[in-house]
């Protein structure tokens, strides 16, 4: 099969706020061959520009707009994805959000694959690039979901919040952002403990600093010390995405938690930069950000690699779940999945048939083609905002009809 047509959708809220709230809008990518069938992915990103990468008109042979570059290539096999990618990133050489926006192409091509030769994402994937020996599995392992919300306003609503997940069956959570960093070590230290308090013992605490601290490796082992003894899981992003030599500087001191990071990961040499040269411990890849399932897959094949611990990065829908637990359902020692546990009701209603946690706890990855979740045309129309952009009188993107 060809692809035939490379359709965008800009989602949104009716009103966006300032919060860390990254549900509040989404862009989705939408593929289609001539017989009608369809694959779906969802980046991570500001939709316009998202859009924009898509639709530019060419500057010159290393500046052609994504969907240009996509209409027409041939998709039959496994190895087709990874090429396509391939020419993508050359054709669109200084397009600087290229690689971002590439990965809602990206999932849309393995949900169009899986769908076509009928088997789920996570099967066709091993195929990207083999891995150390013992490292796949036959069949995927379940996950352990930890709810990720952010951090309330007080110490005191943040034991409520943690109370509440715990209460509906989470056995690991994950604050983050909010207040974070904002009023200083005795505030940050009374977050971590009245989560810990509310969670109660037993249950697994992780803690994200939002990129509290800049380049502060000395308030950053501070706190990680002084977070020691709630038993927290790790200590996510207490610098800023590309804060790769503060990050190695935090290790060769010995933080007390294990550190996290690398959700802002936008190719995948970012994420190869943090593991080698920040040492991280957890390497947080959001496959609606770095390129799509294929670099997300490699990063995984690093991490196994490496000895380091891959996880998913997702704030959005379960359509980017379900892409996200594909990247590693058969990793049997990488077992936390990040599981968006509020969010808006746009992330709500994206998709039929959400990634419910079964009766155990866990989530499991879809065995059906594809991505294995199907996208509520109804939720795209209530929640689209038709963007028509026009350069000297010729239209060159205009939202279609869902
Ligand atoms: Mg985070």
């Amino acid at each position: 099969m060809r692809i035939d047509k490379v359709d965008l959708f800009y989602l949104a809220m009716p009103r966006v706020t300032r919060a860390a709230d990254g549900t509040q809008d989404s862009v989705l990518v939408r593929l289609r061959d001539a017989s009608g069938l369809e694959g779906w992915g969802e980046c991570d990103a500001s939709p316009l520009v998202t859009i924009a990468a898509y639709a530019c008109p060419p500057s010159h042979g290393n500046i052609v707009g994504l969907r240009e570059v996509l209409v027409g290539e041939r998709l039959e096999t496994p190895a087709d994805v990874p090429r396509i990618g391939e020419r993508v990133l050359r054709e669109a050489l200084d397009i600087e959000h290229a690689h971002h926006a590439l990965s809602g192409a990206d999932i849309a091509l393995w949900d169009l694959l899986g769908k076509r030769l009928r088997e789920p994402a996570w099967r066709l994937l091993e195929t990207v690039e083999p891995g150390p020996a013992g490292s796949g599995l036959a069949a995927p392992r379940p996950k352990l979901p930890y709810a990720s919300v952010l951090f309330e306003e007080t110490p005191m609503a943040t034991r409520e919040r943690a109370r509440a997940l715990r209460a509906e069956g989470f056995e690991a959570v994950k604050l983050g952002w909010g207040p974070m960093g904002r009023h200083g070590e005795a505030f940050d230290v009374a977050l971590v403990e009245e989560a810990r308090a509310g969670l109660g013992p037993g249950a697994r605490l992780l803690v994200d600093a939002g990129c509290a601290w800049g380049e502060d490796d000395e308030i950053a082992w501070r706190r990680a010390r002084a977070f020691a003894p709630f038993e927290i899981g790790w200590l996510e992003e207490p610098f800023l995405p590309d804060a790769i030599a503060a990050y190695g500087r935090l290790r060769r001191r010995g933080p007390a938690v294990p550190i996290a990071a690398g959700e802002g990961s936008n190719r995948l040499r970012f994420a190869e930069d943090l593991l080698e040269n920040g040492g991280v411990d957890y390497i947080q890849i959001d496959a609606g950000r770095i390129g799509g399932m294929t670099a997300a897959f490699r990063v995984r094949r690093l991490a196994e690699r490496r000895g380091a611990t891959y996880v998913n990065h997702t704030f959005k829908s379960h359509l980017s779940l379900a892409a996200a637990i594909h990247v590693f359902a058969t990793a049997e020692r990488f077992e936390l999945l990040e599981y968006p546990a509020g969010g808006s009701e746009l992330s709500r209603a994206l998709v039929r048939d959400p990634l419910l946690r079964g009766r155990d706890g866990l989530v499991r990855a879809p065995d059906a083609p594809g991505l294995g979740v199907e996208v509520d045309l109804e939720a795209v129309r209530r929640f689209v905002k038709p963007v028509r952009i026009e350069v000297a009188g010729r239209v060159v993107e205009e939202t279609p009809r869902v």
